[in-house]
């Protein structure tokens, strides 16, 4: 991409209604725009983000054996009903009808649709275990959003879901979805830990939230002084002590909480009938887990935990672009020429770059550079007319060394790949 082409408004100030550094970053880069209360678009730099991460997410969870598919976005009333949480389900659901009269939500989760999708499709434990998984749009009325793609109405979210027969089975898949979560956080360059959310009555845990550190979050996370196990703030004050070693000290942080894994047992499989018959022959109710992953909340959390005074320092592998390629001067015809070469060099090797040609003050391209924060600057300026050599500039660690033109490829793919 050229940046003379690209759509992205950076702003030098922070608009007044954002109060935390993402929202403010986001903003800023020209990553996402507010249309209305809670309701963002993604413009291109913010969307190339959102892919990243999401393709880090199917990679995962196909690996670990899910399937994809995609619900409507609406959810028919009847549905909500069979499940008895049209009724319970407060105003966070945005209700509405169409011309015939009839009632849907727009949906902020999807148990019962994919009850419904699963009761239709499968009627044997032969077909059992399946984990289903979306990535799509969901829509809660938040009382009050804030935080722009922190506490959004409208968000993005990858929610799962998996059947089984038995109990232990569903224990087997909500290990390998916890595992998988530690995988995806740690890809996308973050640093998530695993916070005990609940304890059931009948022992073992039933739920566990996946947790960034930071001080805007708006969760708080308990850390045993005793044995180091996360736990949030409901389950310690049930117990008053760590479950784990009985331990009373805990030290208290702050947290966002990005992902959520959930043992539902038979809640909705039952309200919706939704069986099987067993090897021998009997109905059996199956057994449920679901899995949620807040993909745009995600982004947010990552701008919290990489950024400093001048903009974002994004992990390479969610990066909307790795590498600019910064021309000083493009009234310098050597420069621009072996910017252009670069570039499509690069384009060639399928590494994500993104050429600064526009014509603007060196001191812009600086400075949009570190605003948008893309992990690895290429500046080709004085220094190449007076010795032919190209800047390597790293964004996170600041640092910089001069590598001659011919050279200058060769450097930066080690550089990657020693980053993988
Ligand atoms: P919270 O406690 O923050 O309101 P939740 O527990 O209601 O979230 P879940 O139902 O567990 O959320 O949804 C799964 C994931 O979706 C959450 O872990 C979070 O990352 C994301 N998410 C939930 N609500 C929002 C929102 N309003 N804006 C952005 N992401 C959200
Ligand atoms: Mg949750």
């Amino acid at each position: 991409m050229k940046f003379s082409q690209l759509l992205c408004p950076t702003l030098k100030d922070s608009p007044r209604e954002a109060e935390i550094v993402s929202h403010q970053l986001m903003l800023r880069a020209g990553l996402s725009q507010k249309v209305a209360s809670g309701l963002y678009s993604y413009l291109p730099m913010g969307l190339r983000v959102i892919k990243k991460i999401e393709a880090i997410v199917r990679e995962e969870l196909d690996a670990a054996n899910c399937q994809e598919v995609a619900l409507p976005l609406i959810t028919p009333a009847s549905l909500w009903q069979e499940s008895g949480r049209w009724a319970k389900y407060g105003p966070e659901l945005l209700r509405f009808k169409d011309r015939h009269d009839n009632e849907f939500c727009y949906g902020p989760t999807f148990e019962e649709a994919i009850t419904d999708m699963f009761r239709q499709s499968v009627q044997s434990y032969k077909a059992l275990p399946v984990t289903l998984y979306q990535i799509q749009n969901k829509f809660r009325d938040e009382i009050r959003p804030r935080f722009g793609l922190m506490r959004s109405r409208e968000f993005i979210m990858k929610d799962a879901y998996s059947f089984h027969l038995t109990e232990d089975c569903l224990d087997i898949t909500y290990k390998a979805m916890e595992a998988a979560y530690h995988r995806i956080f740690k890809r996308c360059g973050l640093d998530a830990v695993c916070v005990q959310a609940d304890s059931g009555a009948i022992g073992g845990d039933v739920s566990a939230e996946f947790m960034i550190r930071a001080d805007t979050g708006e969760d708080e996370v308990l850390i045993c002084q005793g044995c180091q196990l996360t736990a949030n703030k409901e389950v310690i004050e049930k117990t008053n002590h760590c479950p784990k070693c009985n331990s009373t000290e805990f030290k208290s942080v702050r947290g966002i909480e990005v992902g959520h894994i959930f043992k539902l047992g038979t809640l909705y499989s039952s309200a919706l009938k939704a069986s099987v018959l067993s090897d021998l022959g009997k109905p059996t109710i199956v057994q449920m887990g679901c899995y949620g992953i807040g993909v745009s909340r995600t982004m947010a959390a990552a701008i919290e935990q990489h950024h400093d005074e001048k903009g974002i320092k994004w992990p390479i592998a969610i990066a909307p672009y790795t590498v600019t390629i910064i021309v000083t001067n493009m009234r310098d015809e050597a420069m621009v020429e072996t910017g252009l070469a670069l570039y499509e060099t690069l384009k060639h090797q399928k590494i994500d770059v993104i050429l600064d040609d526009r014509s603007v003050s060196a001191g812009v391209k600086f400075k949009d550079a570190e605003l948008i924060g893309f992990p690895i600057q290429l500046v080709i300026g004085k220094q190449f007319s007076e010795t032919g050599t190209i800047e390597y500039k790293e964004r996170d660690t600041q640092d910089t060394i001069n590598v001659s033109k011919d050279a200058i490829v060769g450097h930066l793919k080690t550089k990657l790949e020693t980053s993988n």
